[in-house]
This record gives C-alpha cells, sequence and structure tokens, in this order.
C-alpha cells in the first residue's frame, strides 16, 4: 500500500459550503445511493489557459458551472472524463484503487482530443482533496463506495475549429451502492453489427464523452432486445470483438484460461482489465490477449471450451455474461449461474479494494 504523499505542484484553496447536506439528509442517501444520482456537498477545480497553465486549484461548493454559450465543449465536444472510487475499509480508512493509472489514461486521452494534460500529482491530490473535505460521503455498507468522476472541457469562447487555448478539470463525487443489490446475475448483452462506438484512428482508446454519445443508439437496441449491454465489433473487418459500451470482455476456457481482445486503438484500456489480467496470472491461469471472432465464441461455447464470460469495468467490477445475442442468434445460456473463474476473479478483486485482502502490487492509496 503506497501511503506517502509527495506535495503537489500547486496548494488547493478550500471554500467550504456554507448549505451542506444535514447528517439525517446525508444519512438517507447513503441508505440507498443507487449509481449517479446524488452528488457530494463540494468537487475539485483546477482552470487551464495557455499564458497560465493549471492554476488556481481548489475546493468549491459542488454546483452548475457557469460557461460560455460559445465554449468549444459545446460545438466541438472536446471533453474526457475518468471514473475511479474510493472505498471504505473496516476500520473507516478511505481508499482509492490505482488513481496513478487514472491519471495517466486521461493524459493519453487529453493528447488525442487536443486537451492540456494534468499533471499525476494533480490529479492524485485532487482526489484526495475532495474526498477529504466529503468523507462522511463515503459508505460502509459491503460493496458501496464514493464514485469519482474526474473531467475535462475546453472552455475557451471561439467557434473557430482548432484547440482550445482555455480548459477546465473538475472532480465530482457520488456515492454509488452495491452494483447487484440482488446478488450478482449473468446478463444477456447484444452484438451490434451495424453500429460502431469508435473507428480506426478515432478515439475509442481515448476515454471522452464523444464514444458514449455515439453507443446510445445501439445500447437502446440491446435494450430492446432485451439485453442490458451492447457488445461492439472492430469497425474495420465488423469480424472482432472489441467491448461494450463501457467495459471491457473476457471469454474463460474449460482449462482455467482467459481470452481478451487485443488492445486494438480501438478499444479502450480498462484499468479493472489491466487488474484482472494480473490477478488471474497471479492466480496462475494463462491469460491471452488477442484478436477473437464471434465465430470463435460460438463455436467454442457449442464444443465446450468456452464455459464463462464476463464483462470489467470500474462501476460494475466483473459482470457475468449468461449470453450473447444479435440479428437471428444467440450464444450461451441466460439462465446459467455466474461462472466460477469470473466470480473468483471478482471476489479477488473486491477483496483487495476493499482491504480484505492483501495488496502485493501497491495498488491502493490511502486518502483518509
Ligand atoms: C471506462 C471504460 C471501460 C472500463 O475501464 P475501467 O478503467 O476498468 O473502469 C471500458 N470501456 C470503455 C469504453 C470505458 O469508457
Amino acid at each position: 500500500m503506497n501511503t506517502e504523499s509527495a506535495q503537489p505542484s500547486l496548494a488547493f484553496s478550500i471554500n467550504r459550503s456554507t448549505h451542506p447536506r444535514s447528517a439525517e439528509e446525508r444519512a438517507t442517501i447513503l441508505a440507498k445511493p443507487g449509481f449517479g444520482q446524488y452528488f457530494t456537498d463540494h468537487m475539485a477545480a483546477i482552470d487551464w489557459s495557455i499564458e497560465q497553465g493549471w492554476h488556481d486549484a481548489r475546493i468549491q461548493p459542488y454546483g452548475p458551472l457557469q460557461l460560455d454559450p460559445a465554449s468549444s465543449v459545446l460545438h466541438y465536444g472536446q471533453e474526457i472524463f475518468e471514473g475511479l472510487k474510493a472505498y471504505r475499509h473496516a476500520d473507516g480508512s478511505i481508499w482509492t484503487f490505482r488513481p496513478d493509472a487514472n491519471a495517466a489514461r486521461l493524459q493519453r486521452s487529453a493528447s488525442r482530443l487536443a486537451l492540456p494534460q494534468l499533471p499525476t500529482d494533480l490529479f492524485v491530490e485532487s482526489i484526495k482533496q475532495l474526498v477529504q473535505t466529503d468523507a462522511d460521503w463515503v459508505p460502509s455498507a459491503p460493496e458501496t463506495s464514493l464514485y469519482l468522476r474526474p473531467f475535462s472541457i475546453a472552455n475557451e469562447s471561439f467557434l473557430g475549429v482548432r484547440a482550445a487555448q482555455r480548459a477546465a478539470y473538475y472532480v465530482i463525487a457520488s456515492p454509488a451502492g452495491a452494483y447487484f443489490a440482488k446478488g450478482v446475475a449473468p446478463v444477456s448483452i447484444w452484438l451490434s453489427t451495424e453500429l460502431n462506438r469508435a473507428g480506426r484512428g478515432g478515439t475509442g482508446a481515448a476515454k471522452c464523452g464523444g464514444n458514449y454519445a455515439a453507443s446510445l443508439v445501439p445500447q437502446q437496441e440491446a435494450s430492446d432486445n432485451g439485453c442490458s449491454q451492447v457488445l461492439f465489433l472492430d469497425s474495420v473487418e465488423g469480424k472482432y470483438l472489441e467491448e461494450l459500451g463501457g467495459m471491457n470482455l473476457f471469454l474463460v476456457r474449460k482449462d482455467g484460461s482467459l481470452l481478451t481482445p487485443a488492445l486494438s486503438g480501438s478499444i479502450l484500456e480498462g484499468i479493472t482489465r489491466a487488474s484482472i489480467i494480473q490477478l488471474a496470472r497471479d492466480r496462475g491461469h494463462e491469460v491471452e490477449e488477442r484478436r477473437i471472432t464471434v465465430e470463435e465464441w460460438r463455436e467454442g461455447v457449442a464444443s465446450g471450451d468456452i464455459v464463462e464470460a464476463f464483462a470489467c469495468g470500474t462501476a460494475a467490477v466483473v459482470t457475468p455474461i449468461g449470453q450473447l445475442k444479435g440479428h437471428g442468434f444467440a450464444i450461451g445460456n441466460p439462465d446459467a449461474p455466474a461462472g466460477k473463474i469470473t466470480m473468483e476473479l471478482r471476489q479477488a478483486l473486491t477483496d483487495l479494494q476493499y482491504g480484505r485482502a492483501p495488496d502485493p502490487h501497491g495498488w491502493l492509496v490511502r486518502l483518509v
């Protein structure tokens, strides 16, 4: 566990809310937080301009942003974001998971979207300052957390098409309930064959709002077909499995080995994906990262070689997949129980995050 804190390059000023929610209001929200519905009393903010660089780091009361209607984010979608969680351990301490990896990914997303790169120390400090200010908002019931949403927008008032010369970075926080309130249940997913979320040379590997905008119609198609998530194929050949709208994909073979699509340039490199690969290898599973066709999945399930499938991401951690459906076909069984290896890996990762198991890779960072 990494408890050292280097001095960040900018100091945060703290402007506390004069009207925070009462302890009773907070308790009511924390008893049933859902996901992404309620926000804490404060937010973190840092401004950037081409002349001043990053400046004015602060914690301020949560509230609406004032944006000029000509702000580039509103016209050209220059926006990126991150997602990570703060976990309360049994002794009351609060930790986060691999924030340096989120910082590095935000920097990669920034470089693709022509936004300024926030230094890692400022990213981690912004999370620390916000969670320290709103520590009472980190729930303690099993599998609950405080979901953190860092994001950055271009806010220069200018309609010319070029990288904006003014930007801002914010972090908001939202208490999150156990994702599977009634126990972890396998989901059905829908194969999108006509529509893609990302293309070759596009922004698929960046975590940007535009990719999500592109996934909403196929996500609706999934929903109309009784599926909870959509699975995308590569956009060049329409043949290889890529990922879900907001989660990465794994298949499990009967010999205990794992298969996951290799990063293709249009797949978002999940931190949960990387952590699952490491944890699986630690536990003696082989993990292959390579191109996988839908055909291979279908044939593997038919022959009994592929016995489990799951999706993974920060919000739901690991979600077992019961069935893949598409126009005129279905693979797997929606009523099958969650896979054994799927559930073991889910448990291993959440045990580490909640401090119930050792942290051999030093992934946890103490916040409070
Ligand atoms: C955020 C995201 C993921 C999962 O990444 P994690 O770091 O594991 O949360 C996967 N795919 C897409 C498209 C994403 O935006």
